[in-house]
Parts: structure tokens; C-alpha cells; sequence
């Protein structure tokens, strides 16, 4: 194995991690109960971040960072930052396949130079010494903490500490045991306990935020409507009371983005339903590229105006639905209603969205109008997924006639 040696203060402080980020794991997760409840702020790349970080890595920390409600994806690239300046340690580079070549690989832990005492644990597999064990890859996991952390993250068969596609989770998992952080700093410091270490992260995060608020990241076109932390495959799926549309229960005040790209065509108090404008209260809605129309509903805050131009993940406004609030209209609590149609047909957004989930789009041509109302036989959405191909979407199970009338 090629490798290049790494020194210095990064990898004393890796090596600390190592041998207590063991014990710190054990502990959270005897009693880590899991919950995805926490409010979620996705902050644009700054300049610096866009300039300093590979476009590969900083997908990859936007993306791992919505697993965990509370971490944000700057601070997974402060620690990519300082502990091998984005696997460009020593000329090393990031390929398009993830791996990082030359691979990073740390001095011998032989407990001289102010290193910890590791005799060889993997063989030299990953580290090259069947003597000692060494910190491996971009985010310098010890064999040891590989062994608890690491994973095959873009399914090659091998969970590699030097390819980026299964090191990112793995540092996700490391710094977030229990699924979601309340205190950064304590995280980062169990993920590597120097405070020095932990002040130099904290300061590249915060030169990593941009100035605007919060966004969505698109995949292949595609954004969630909603922060993905506060979604799952079951609420993503669940079937409207009424017509094929989509509810979920949210905050009020929970930033929104546009699903597809496209041109706002509402964006105001007066709800798109001429029949009844008082139902979908404060409303925005966008005629998609693709060809669908989306609306929102309920919402306290709009961040778009008519005409607008806006790509998918763009932040369009926030959510409300508060009974008696302004612009909440016809409402229950507070949440989202989102109404999807394609050639003028109301069409089912549940597998559209669970498709984005899942980072791999389908067309809203292809979605059915029949299968997501209440009352009615609904289908498996996740089941459906699987056995679509783009070409071929399988007939809804049980489809019915959905209500005729529009409304939230
Ligand atoms: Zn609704």
C-alpha cells in the first residue's frame, strides 16, 4: 500500500479519540434510545467552504449531517479540515470513486513521539504495519475505532477508512452514538478529546456557514419539501384524509423548499382553490420544469414571490397551520399540506418523496393518482419503489376513485 506519513498534533489528538471514543460509544449506547425530534438548520456553504472543501465531500457532509438533527455538516468538515485537510494531506487527493489517493496513514502508535501504545489489531490491512497500528484516511480512524464505526457506505463490498463514500457516515456515526446531538462541542470533543482540537474544528465550522439560512440539498433535480431528519419512510408514505395529497405534522415555523425546480406561480394569502380560498390558507405553488404543478399550504412565512425563478431545495417560506393564526386556513395544528398534479391530474406525492428519500428521483409522470387517500385501499409505497423501474411503473394495489373535491 502506497502511504504517506502524518504527524503532528492532528494525529496525537486522533489518537486520544481513539482509545476514549471507545469507552464514551459503549456508554451512549447502552442508553441511547434514538429520537429524530430535534429542530434541523441546514446552513449554506460560505465562499471559503465552496473554495476549500471537494464538491465530493461537501455533498457528502450535507447530506450525512441531516441523519443527525442537531450536527451540522460544518462541523463534519472542520474535522475533515483539520484532520487531513480534506484527504489532501500531503498531495494526497479525493477520486471520483471516493477513494483517497495516496492513502493517509499516520505514524506507528508505538507510544514514542507522544503517541498512544496500539500493537497491530488489523493485521496491517488498513494501516500497511503488522507491527503497530496506524490512523488511516481522510478522517484518521484508528484500526480499532474502524472496526466499531466503519461501514460500506457506497455498497463496493468493502468498508474502506480511505474511501470517503464510507468514512463520512462512519465519522456521522462516531460523533452521533444516539441519533441526534444537543451540545456540538462535547460531541466533537468525544470524538476527539483535546479542547484545542475541538476550538480549531468550531472555528472552521463557522467559517464554513453562509450567510443565508437554511436550504435543501437536490438530488439528481430533487429536493425534500421539509428537512429529511424530520421525515421517515412511514410518515413520508402515510395517506391524506381525504385526496391524494400529503400532510405532515411539523413545527410551525419549519423551513420549507421547493421540491423540482421551477417558476413560483402563488405566492400569497389567498389559497389557490377558487371554490374555497380559505382552506389552503397562506400558499405557495410552482410550476415544476418536470412538467407538475406543487402547492403548499398553510404556511406562516413565504420567502418567494410570483415569477420567481427557483431551483430545487430553494427555502420558499416557512411552515404554519396553527388553528386561528393568519394564513393558516383550514386547519387542525400546525402542518404541511402539499398537493401535487401532473397534466392536470391530482397525483399521490408519497412515492415521489419517499423516491427522494431513498436519493433516487422517479418523474412525477409516473406517479399514480389513486392509492394514497384514507379510507380507501392505499398502497405499500416502499413495496412499489422496489419494483419500478423508471420505464415501467407497476398499477397502484387496490386503486379506487379518490375524492373529486379539492382542498387541504
Ligand atoms: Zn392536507
Amino acid at each position: 500500500m502506497k502511504a504517506v506519513a502524518l504527524g503532528g498534533v492532528a494525529l496525537f489528538a486522533t489518537l486520544l479519540f481513539g482509545v476514549f471514543g471507545l469507552i464514551a460509544f459503549v456508554v451512549v449506547a447502552a442508553g441511547g434510545a434514538g429520537s429524530a425530534s430535534a429542530a434541523v438548520t441546514v446552513s449554506n456553504p460560505s465562499e471559503e467552504a465552496l473554495e476549500d472543501i471537494p464538491p465530493i465531500l461537501l455533498r457528502l457532509f450535507i447530506a450525512e449531517a441531516q441523519q443527525c438533527p442537531g450536527l451540522p455538516w460544518t462541523v463534519m468538515a472542520g474535522i475533515s479540515k483539520v484532520e487531513s485537510n480534506h484527504g489532501r494531506f500531503a498531495g494526497s487527493t479525493v477520486g471520483p470513486d471516493g477513494v483517497i489517493r495516496p492513502s493517509i496513514i499516520g505514524i506507528p502508535l508505538d507510544g514514542t513521539s507522544g503517541t498512544a501504545r496500539i500493537p497491530d489489531s488489523d493485521d496491517g490491512r488498513w494501516d500497511g504495519d503488522t507491527v503497530w497500528d496506524r490512523a488511516v484516511g481522510p478522517f484518521q480512524f484508528i484500526p480499532g475505532s474502524w472496526r466499531i464505526f466503519g461501514g460500506d457506505g457506497d455498497i463496493d463490498g468493502i468498508a474502506d477508512p480511505n474511501n470517503v463514500f464510507d468514512a463520512v457516515p462512519a465519522m456521522r456515526r462516531h460523533l452521533c452514538p444516539d441519533g441526534q446531538i444537543v451540545d456540538i462541542a462535547s460531541a466533537v470533543f468525544s470524538y476527539n478529546r483535546s479542547q484545542a482540537y475541538v476550538d480549531d474544528v468550531l472555528e472552521w465550522a463557522r467559517r464554513y456557514t453562509g450567510p443565508l439560512a437554511t436550504s435543501a440539498v437536490p438530488i439528481a433535480g430533487y429536493a425534500l419539501v421539509v428537512p429529511a431528519a424530520l421525515v421517515t419512510e412511514e410518515s413520508l408514505s402515510r395517506a391524506h384524509h381525504d385526496y391524494a395529497a400529503w400532510d405532515l405534522g411539523i413545527p410551525v415555523g419549519t423551513p420549507l423548499f421547493a421540491m423540482a425546480s421551477g417558476t413560483v406561480t402563488t405566492a400569497s394569502n389567498a389559497g389557490t382553490f377558487p371554490d374555497d380560498p380559505n382552506r389552503c390558507g397562506t400558499t405557495v405553488a410552482i410550476a415544476g420544469v418536470d412538467g407538475a404543478a406543487y402547492t403548499y399550504c398553510h404556511l406562516s412565512q413565504i420567502a418567494v414571490v410570483p415569477g420567481q425563478v427557483v431551483s430545487a431545495g430553494t427555502p420558499i417560506g416557512l411552515s404554519g397551520g396553527q388553528p386561528g393564526t393568519p394564513g393558516a386556513g383550514n386547519t387542525t395544528g400546525p402542518h404541511l399540506h402539499l398537493g401535487i398534479r401532473f397534466a392536470g391530474t391530482t397525483v399521490c406525492p408519497q412515492p415521489l418523496l419517499l423516491a427522494i428519500y431513498r436519493a433516487r428521483p422517479i418523474n412525477p409522470a409516473i406517479a399514480p393518482a389513486f392509492g394514497c387517500v384514507q379510507g380507501h385501499p392505499t398502497t405499500n409505497w416502499a413495496q412499489w419503489l422496489d419494483q419500478i423501474t423508471p420505464e415501467q411503473p407497476p398499477s397502484p394495489v387496490g386503486a379506487v376513485a379518490a375524492g373529486a373535491t379539492e382542498g387541504p
